[in-house]
């Protein structure tokens, strides 16, 4: 079966301007918006051109509301007439992946080209996450020029590097915090699977994932000093004997599996679609049956991150470059991800404690788990509506998101940062584009898309029917 398959009240907004929707995209895409770590190697003269292509195709957003730039970011403030209603966000970023040098030539468009062809639009960030920029905008155009006036103070903030180190989206939250701003809900890009939710013991249920927090990043580096020495008195062992010593002890010591709320939430909402015993029994008292719930996640590949920090060793270096000669220093890097009840500093304590003092550790990076964003909020009941509007027979579910986003900057202004970009591409369509060859977005996926921010900037921004919470 096909996503588009789901697709329904795809007559909504008939009088909504989808070929200029489509142009407006392709053409954001021929802006090499590529962010490099190394900044210097950035060319923002096409983040420049493309701001100033967004102004001019979007004159009700230009002429209504305020544009600033926060270096190479983007603020635009729509304001609302309604004080007592907490703004609502809309993110996206700007900046774009580079072309894996040498696959230039795999393209079946030019990766810069903008393509329209063969009912999809062509181009690095076209799922990745120039659709939901562009798509953000031309709701907002929409519903401006229906002549109306928002309720609901909106923002649209567009970051200059997501893809690197979301300085962008630092210097926005910094700015809004400056003005005392506290926001109703924030949406940005994330999640988005469909699945048979099997695993969950409910099969021929489709399950589709609106993120709701980011596991944590860290990579521990070990080290393991040595002088080396002929391998024929290997006498107090290698430095590379007790790196393994110390790779293994950690593995062996896994922090505790958890049932976190996001997953008993997740096991609530499933439950009515659970045919398969144990399950469905299970998730009637989650707290019951912790230890059995937990066993049969961590036995399945598609589960077993919700409940644990995952540990990958990832690099060794140092091995001695011949078979009699002992090594010398040696390092280690094991890349953790980190649920939300493991933070940091508590793990590096348990494995100081764990490991023979002649191995030293410490974070060559980390980043704590992001705050788990809430269920029971305004903003997640309206998006869980607009999408069953428009997506049938899916069931959506409050999920981790996988990769790290700038989303998570958002999270000391707001409660429900939600990370759900509303374009169901079909999964090998995304699989091979994002971030690789042949990046593309069919047109059919990216109008319903559009059609699920127009409705939720409408029931959010333009009714506001609920008060603040
Ligand atoms: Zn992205």
């Amino acid at each position: 079966m096909k996503n588009s398959d789901l697709f329904r009240n795809e007559n909504d907004y008939a009088d909504f301007p989808g070929d200029a929707a489509v142009a407006h995209l392709a053409q954001t895409l021929r802006f090499p918006t590529v962010s490099h770590v190394d900044t210097s190697a950035t060319d923002y003269t096409a983040f420049d051109r493309m701001q100033t292509f967004l102004r001019t195709a979007y004159p009700q957003i230009s002429a209504k509301g305020t544009w600033e730039k926060i270096g190479h970011s983007l603020l635009i403030t729509l304001p609302g007439s309604d004080p007592d209603l907490a703004p609502a966000l809309f993110m996206a970023h700007q900046d774009v992946v580079p072309i894996v040098p040498g696959t230039e030539g795999d393209w079946r468009h030019d990766p810069f080209s903008g393509d329209v062809a063969e009912g999809f639009i062509w181009g690095r960030g076209a799922m990745d996450i120039k659709e939901m920029l562009v798509a953000e905008m031309e709701s907002a155009e929409y519903l401006l020029a229906r002549g109306v006036t928002f309720r609901r103070t909106v923002y649209l903030a567009f970051g200059e590097d997501e893809e690197t180190c979301s300085t962008g989206a630092m210097a926005i939250v910094q700015t809004l915090r400056e003005r005392g701003v506290r926001l109703e809900f924030v949406l940005d890009e994330g999640a988005g699977d469909v699945t048979d939710a099997a695993d969950w013991g409910a099969p021929g249920t489709l399950i589709c994932t609106i993120g709701m927090y980011e596991k944590g990043y860290g990579d521990l580096r070990l080290r393991a000093k040595s002088a080396g020495g002929h391998s024929s008195n290997p006498y107090h062992g290698t430095s590379l004997g007790h790196l393994a010593e110390a790779i293994s002890a950690i593995l062996h010591h896994p922090p505790r599996a958890r049932l976190s709320e996001s997953v008993r939430n997740s096991l609530a909402i499933l439950r009515p679609w659970m045919t398969e015993e144990p399950m469905r029994s299970w998730a009637l008292h989650p707290e019951s049956f912790e230890k059995e719930i937990l066993e049969w996640f961590q036995r399945r590949e598609s589960l077993y991150h919700l409940v644990q920090t995952t540990i990958a060793p990832t690099m060794i270096q140092g091995g001695s470059p011949a078979g009699n000669v002992m090594p010398q220093d040696m390092e280690a890097v094991i890349n953790f991800r980190m649920i939300p009840e493991d933070p940091p500093d508590r793990l590096l304590t348990e494995y100081r404690k764990l490991l023979s003092e002649d191995i030293s550790i410490e974070w060559a990076q980390q980043i704590a788990a992001s705050v788990p964003s809430q269920i029971d909020s305004y903003g997640y009941r309206s998006l869980k509506s607009v999408l069953e509007h428009y997506f049938d027979r899916l069931v959506f579910i409050p999920a981790q998101n996988k990769g790290a986003t700038d989303a998570r900057q958002y999270e000391p202004l707001c409660r429900c940062v939600m990370r759900f970009g509303p374009f169901l591409e079909e999964e090998a369509i995304s699989a091979e584009g994002i971030h690789g060859t042949n990046e593309r977005i069919s047109i059919w996926t990216y109008l319903q898309g559009i059609r699920v921010l127009i409705r939720l900037m409408e029931e959010t921004c333009l009714r506001g029917k609920e008060a603040n919470e």
